[in-house]
């Protein structure tokens, strides 16, 4: 028989005792107003963002991907994603096999505001904001969806939706991708580490974007019994 234990100590608190000489992390190193302006000004004021993508160049698995990343985001904001034909879009998904040149000449007016976002100094992804949509370029060679390329397609989405790199710097050694995806350290020593939208990336879109009213209202609704009479 094996015993397994459980006891508290010092050490298991030891990441929770505030460190003075460290910055507290908030939403506001992560949020980019500028962005965040220009997309709610892109769909309308509504909140409701339609997004479509380049088919072709995008596999089954891929738009599965995507599809997942949008639900995820709209469960616990105030954003409804809506699939559309490229005309009436607001956000477009774009595959390429690299990102060069050719890619950057997509850019236009906000031409300060856009992204470049490397890893290990290959240039993987890019955001990009012309007068009719948003773009997201990710770059990709094969069907499948490796962690990297799930990592870039969140990236690249948190800057369309309102997000910049941690205090304007993607590579602000306070943070990694454990604090927020928008964070380019994803690497200890030679492991890539990929946790998807943190609490501060979605803390930071309610910020932004509002709650989902459906979720506040299923967990508003009040028995009877739960009634208290406050005086
Ligand atoms: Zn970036």
């Amino acid at each position: 028989m094996s015993s397994v234990r459980f006891r508290y100590s010092a050490w298991d608190l030891s990441p929770f005792i505030l460190n003075p000489d460290h910055m507290q992390k908030t939403i506001n190193d992560i949020i980019s107003n500028d962005w965040f302006r220009y997309m709610d000004y892109l769909s309308g004021y509504d909140n409701v963002i339609h997004y479509s993508w380049k088919k072709k160049t995008i596999s089954r698995a891929e738009r599965k991907e995507i599809r997942a990343m949008l639900e995820e985001i709209d469960e616990v904001t105030g954003i409804t994603f809506k699939k559309t034909r490229k005309r009436d879009d607001d956000i477009r998904f774009i595959s390429v096999p690299e990102i060069t040149d050719d890619t950057l000449l997509e850019f236009s007016d906000l031409g300060h505001q856009n992204s470049t976002f490397l890893v290990d100094d290959a240039v993987v992804g890019r955001a990009s904001a012309g007068t009719k949509r948003m773009k997201i370029f990710f770059r990709d060679n094969d069907d499948h969806v490796s962690l990297l390329e799930k990592y870039i397609l969140r990236h690249e989405l948190g800057h369309t939706l309102g997000l910049g790199h941690p205090r304007g710097q993607g590579n602000d050694p306070d943070y990694t991708v454990a604090d927020t995806i928008m964070s380019y350290n994803v690497y200890q020593g030679p492991a890539f580490f990929y946790y998807g939208f943190t609490s501060l990336d979605k803390q930071a879109l309610q910020n932004l974007w509002g709650l989902n009213p459906e979720a506040y209202t299923v967990n508003s609704v009040i028995k009877p019994q739960d009634i208290v009479e406050i005086l």
